[in-house]
């Protein structure tokens, strides 16, 4: 945990979200600025910076977070259809929360865009 990271808060309940899963590994909560339908944040509950950070004991976990983000489309009735699953890395990269994240969004038609 660190003081000052908004997503560590969420995961130890110290700030609100709209929690939708969590278990020992993960905590999921809904975007407070949804890009679509369904927009859902995957995060780990130890704090890893991005996947730059990422050491190889992380592997299962990560894989989890993919996992959990299946069930949740699954949940979210948007799996038939199709979603993304967006993880921004760095400045360039866009990220803005220093706290490893998955988006997921779907419940509508992606554009194709790389950038
Ligand atoms: P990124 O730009 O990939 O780092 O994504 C960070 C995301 O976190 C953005 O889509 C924000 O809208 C979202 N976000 C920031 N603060 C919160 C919060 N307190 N609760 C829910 N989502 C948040």
């Amino acid at each position: 945990m660190t003081d000052s990271c908004i997503f560590c808060k969420i995961v130890s309940s110290e700030a609100k979200a709209d929690i939708v899963y969590r278990d020992e590994q993960v905590t999921a909560f809904r975007d407070i600025h949804p890009v679509a339908p369904t927009h859902i944040l995957i995060v780990p509950n130890r704090h890893i910076e991005s996947v730059s950070t990422l050491e190889v004991e992380s592997e299962p976990l990560v894989g989890h977070l993919f996992t959990v983000a299946s069930q949740l489309a699954k949940e979210e009735g948007i799996s038939k259809g199709g979603y993304r699953l967006i993880t921004n890395t760095g400045v360039d990269g866009g990220q803005t929360v220093l706290h490893l994240h998955l988006h997921l969004i779907g419940g509508r038609r992606m554009r194709y865009t790389m950038g």
